[in-house]
C-alpha cells in the first residue's frame, strides 16, 4: 500500500513494524457536545482505512481515545476547557456531560456504518500512566516544573518542527496572538503535561499527583494511552489536519523523549469539510449533525456516499445541494443493485480482476472515489453474471459499508425481523395477561437496540430507529 505520510510530505510504501499488523491509533472525540458532520468525516476516513488495510490482509490492531478531561482550545494552556463548557452549558457535571456525549457519538458513528474501535479508552481512566511517564520526562531533563505545573521544554526536543514542517517565526504568530500567555513557561510553545495551577479553579476533575492535586494536559492522554495498549512502535497515526500542530507535534515530543527512539511511522491526515462560511463550528446555533440531516430527511449512509465520493487529502465543501445530490446516486445505485437476480451463478473468472483493481484502489492512497467507480465498472460489465456483480459488490461493501446489498424486503436480515415478530407476539400476549410492566419492558428493550414499535387498530408494526 502507498499512502501520503504528513512527516515526510510524500507518498510512501507502507511497511509496518511486524508483517502483516499494523497498530493504528486514532485521536477520538472530545466529548463535550454532539460531534458536527466535519468530524465524523474524518472518522469516516479512519474507518475506510482500517477496513482498506483489512481487505488487503492486514490485522489491525486499532486503538481510540475519548477526550473527557481538559481538552483546551488552541495552545494547552489557553483558551477554554471545553468539557467544563459543556457542563456549565447543560447544568449537568462534566462526568455526566461525557457520558452522554460519548454515547452520542457512537450512536452516529453507528449509523454511518464506521465500526468502533476494538480498544476505547477515556482519558480519565489512564491517570496514573500520564503520571508515570511526566515523571519519566522530568528525571530525563525534558520537562520542568513551574509555579505548580510541569511543562515540557520543547527545545529540548528532537525536530520538534518536523511533523508541521513550519518554522518556529511561522508558529510564534500564532501563540503571540492567543489571549492570554502563561507566564509560567520557558518558551512559547512549551506545553502543559500537568495542571495543578490554571485559570480553571472550578475544573471538576482532578486527581493527586506527585505535584500536587491537578489534572492531566491534552496531549500527554493520547502519548499515554497508545503506549499502553499498542507498545513502543506505532504503525500509522491519525486525525483530522488540525491535529499536526501543536496536537500531534507535542505527542511526537513527549512520547520520543520518554521511549529514547522513534515512535511512530506514517503520520495519515484527514482535511476538513468545511461549510459555506469556511468553517464548521459547534459555537453557531444550529450546527451540522446527523441528526439534523436525518430530521430533514436524509439517510445517513448518503453522507457517507458524499464523503467517499472526494479523496481523504482535499477539502471538501458541504452543501444540501451536494448531498441532494450524492443521496440520489447512492439511491440510484442500491436500487440497481436491488434489482439484480439473485439465483446462484457465481461466474470466477473475472472475480480477481476486479478484486486487484479493488486493492489497486486502496492501495493508492485509499482512493475511495476510484473504489466507487470500480463498483460501477462491476455493475456494467455484461461478462459478469448477477449473481458474480453481487458477490463482488458484498465483497467491496466490506470496505465501503454503504450497506449496499439490501434484503428484498427491507434493510434487516431475515433473522432479525423474526426476533422481532417473536416479540411483538411476546408483548402482546403479555398484553392480554394485563402484565403491562413486562410488555412495557419488551418495547424498552427493542427501543434500546433501536426498534420502535408502533400500535394502531390493526396491531404492532416496528420502525428501524
Ligand atoms: P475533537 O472532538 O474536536 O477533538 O475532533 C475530533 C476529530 O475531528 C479530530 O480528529 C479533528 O481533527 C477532526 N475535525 C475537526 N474539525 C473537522 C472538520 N471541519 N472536518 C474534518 N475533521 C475535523
Ligand atoms: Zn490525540
Amino acid at each position: 500500500m502507498e499512502i501520503y505520510n504528513t512527516l515526510s510530505k510524500k507518498v510512501e510504501i507502507f511497511t509496518p513494524h511486524e508483517e502483516n499488523i499494523v497498530r493504528m491509533y486514532t485521536c477520538g472525540p472530545t466529548v463535550y457536545h454532539y460531534a458536527h458532520i466535519g468530524n465524523l468525516r474524518t472518522y469516516i476516513f479512519e474507518d475506510i482505512l482500517e477496513k482498506g488495510l483489512e481487505y488487503l490482509g492486514y490485522d489491525v490492531l486499532r486503538v481510540m481515545n475519548v477526550t473527557d478531561v481538559g481538552h483546551l482550545e488552541n495552545d494547552s494552556d489557553t483558551g477554554e476547557d471545553k468539557m467544563q463548557k459543556g457542563a456549565e452549558r447543560e447544568h449537568k457535571s462534566v462526568y455526566e456531560i461525557a457520558d452522554f456525549y460519548e454515547k452520542a457519538f457512537f450512536h452516529d458513528c453507528s449509523k454511518l456504518n464506521i465500526r468502533k474501535p476494538k480498544v476505547v479508552e477515556r482519558a480519565t481512566k489512564h491517570i496514573d500512566t500520564y503520571i508515570e511517564m511526566i515523571e519519566r520526562l522530568l528525571d530525563l531533563g525534558y520537562a520542568y516544573i513551574s509555579n505548580g505545573n510541569v511543562y515540557f521544554d520543547v527545545s529540548k526536543a528532537k525536530d520538534y518542527y518536523k511533523l508541521s514542517g513550519k518554522n518556529p517565526d511561522e508558529l510564534f504568530v500564532g501563540v503571540r496572538d492567543s489571549v492570554e500567555e502563561d507566564k509560567s513557561k520557558r518558551n512559547p510553545y512549551d506545553f502543559g503535561l500537568w495542571f495543578t495551577v490554571s485559570k480553571f479553579s472550578n475544573q471538576e476533575m482532578k486527581w493527586d499527583s506527585p505535584w500536587g492535586v491537578g489534572y492531566p494536559g491534552w496531549h500527554i492522554e493520547c502519548s499515554g494511552i497508545s503506549y499502553k495498549f499498542l507498545g513502543e512502535y506505532l504503525d500509522i497515526h491519525c486525525g483530522g489536519v488540525d491535529n499536526i500542530f501543536p496536537h500531534h507535534t507535542n505527542e511526537i515530543a513527549q512520547s520520543e523523549a520518554y521511549l529514547g527512539h522513534k515512535w511512530c511511522n506514517y503520520w495519515v491526515h484527514g482535511e476538513h469539510l468545511n461549510d459555506s462560511t469556511g468553517k464548521m463550528s459547534k459555537s453557531r446555533g444550529e450546527f451540522l449533525t446527523i441528526d439534523l440531516l436525518e430530521s430533514k430527511g436524509y439517510n445517513p449512509l448518503a453522507y457517507r456516499f458524499f464523503c467517499l465520493g472526494s479523496h481523504y487529502r482535499n477539502q471538501l465543501v458541504f452543501s444540501y445541494d451536494a448531498l441532494d445530490t450524492a443521496e440520489k446516486s447512492y439511491n440510484k445505485l442500491r436500487n440497481k443493485i436491488k434489482k439484480l437476480d439473485r439465483t446462484p451463478d457465481l461466474h470466477e473468472s473475472k472475480i480477481d480482476f476486479y478484486k486487484d483493481k479493488f486493492k489497486a484502489a486502496i492501495s493508492n492512497d485509499l482512493n475511495t472515489s476510484s473504489m466507487i467507480t470500480i463498483l460501477y465498472d462491476v455493475l456494467k460489465d455484461d461478462e459478469l453474471t448477477d449473481f458474480t456483480k453481487l458477490y463482488l459488490i458484498e465483497d467491496f461493501d466490506k470496505v465501503l459499508s454503504l450497506d449496499l446489498i439490501q434484503d428484498e424486503k427491507s434493510d434487516i436480515s431475515e433473522e432479525i425481523e423474526t426476533m422481532i415478530l417473536k416479540k411483538i407476539e411476546a408483548r402482546n400476549n403479555a398484553k392480554k395477561n394485563k402484565d403491562y410492566i413486562t410488555a412495557d419492558k419488551i418495547r424498552d428493550e427493542l427501543l434500546e437496540q433501536g426498534i420502535k414499535l408502533i400500535d394502531s387498530r390493526e396491531g404492532t408494526t416496528y420502525e428501524i430507529i
